[in-house]
């Protein structure tokens, strides 16, 4: 026969069968921030390998639909992005266990969307699949932040699953980040005769008191309980060995739980810091875990398990401002991702396979 296909994957068909032997095809293709086109071409070539499939791409953005009149839709999303190699490319197998740089964090999810888009033809929502770029970077070069801003109509979906690693736990909503300068102003003066001055770095004293002091806000939202935080980063002060210093500046991270926004979050901290000059460097809200809508709570029953708060910001923020909920769900241990060590079990792939197609084949 003379007729091929006019998409070859790169991948053959055992390959996409098998999610574990997908991630780590996937995982031994460097896609550093920024060099993510050869993974893309790969993916977006076996998205076209399936018939059932509508792919759409711009830039290093991939999304491929299933359009079969269902009464809801629900997104599979996740990044094709890593950290900078650490010496752990590329993969190895150890037993049960899969090294390898973007192993965790977060291949092995997005080899699972990727393998339920081309074996599931007929699933009971339709499906957005949806994979980007630049993830682990500024938010400015985010695929996903882009798209939302490009094509919004790419997100439109009544749920969404981000499979960001989660050791195969549900991890709901996000909390919001923000970053503030707390500034003590003094009056300079010679070190010898420093009662003519006011020194600043002594006026963080009383800065550092009340976030010592810090209690955290507990929230509990459709059963996920947030714990807010409130920590010095940093701490700058001093002008030279014999002067006393006129500024000290404490750069303060603080985390809140999603049923505050970002301007509400500013206010509490200007009242927390109240008498002293605050600066906002960044701020970005959270998102409210949304578990009421029905394909949450048929993929909870699915997972079997109960769902958790996700305390670190992640890319569901990005639906939530769209007002899409959406949730946190993948195999890799978010606690190794980014390390040098960084692993996924064999096992958690599977299973997360297993619930993903459960639910999605009702
Ligand atoms: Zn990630």
């Amino acid at each position: 026969m003379a007729a091929h296909s006019p998409f070859p994957s790169p991948w053959q068909a055992d390959v996409l069968d098998d999610p574990v032997a997908l991630t780590r095809a996937m995982v031994d293709i460097e896609s550093v921030s920024g060099d993510e086109k050869e993974i893309t071409d790969a993916v977006e070539l076996a998205l076209r390998s399936a018939p059932h499939l509508a792919v759409d791409r711009v830039g290093n953005v991939v999304r491929a639909n299933t359009n079969l009149g269902r009464a809801q839709r629900v997104i599979l999303a996740g990044h094709l992005d890593t950290v900078p190699l650490h010496d752990n490319f590329p993969s190895t197998l150890d037993g049960d266990l899969l090294y390898g740089c973007g192993t965790s964090d977060m291949k092995s999810g997005s080899a699972l969307a990727l393998h339920l888009a081309v074996s599931l033809p007929e699933p009971v929502f339709d499906v957005t699949y949806l994979f980007y770029d630049c993830e682990e970077i500024d938010a400015e070069h985010n695929g996903l932040n882009k798209i939302s801003q490009s094509h919004p109509d790419w997100l439109a979906a009544d749920f969404a699953i981000l499979l960001e690693p989660t050791y195969g736990l549900v991890e709901a909503g996000c909390q919001g980040s923000m970053r503030v300068v707390v500034r003590i102003e003094g009056r300079r003066a010679h070190a010898a005769r420093s009662w003519h001055g006011v020194n600043a770095i002594h006026g963080a004293a009383e800065v550092l008191r009340r976030l010592a002091g810090y209690e955290s806000r507990r929230v509990v939202i459709d059963g996920c309980e947030f714990r807010e935080a409130l920590n010095a980063v940093y701490i700058r002060g001093g002008v030279a060995g014999n002067v006393v210093p006129d500024l000290c500046e404490i750069d303060v991270n603080h985390r809140f739980a999603p049923d505050r926004t970002a301007v509400e979050a500013e206010a509490y901290l200007r009242d927390f810091f109240e008498g002293y000059h605050v600066e906002v460097v960044e701020a970005v809200g959270g998102a409210l875990p949304g578990l009421s809508a029905t394909p949450a709570q048929d993929f909870i029953t699915a997972v079997g398990t109960a769902p958790l708060a996700k305390l670190g910001w992640t890319d569901v923020a990005r639906f939530a401002s769209l007002g899409i909920p959406a949730l946190n769900f993948g195999p890799g241990d978010p606690n190794l991702a980014h390390t040098k060590n960084e692993h996924v079990e064999v096992t958690k792939i599977v299973e997360g396979a297993e619930v993903l197609r459960r639910w999605l084949a009702g």
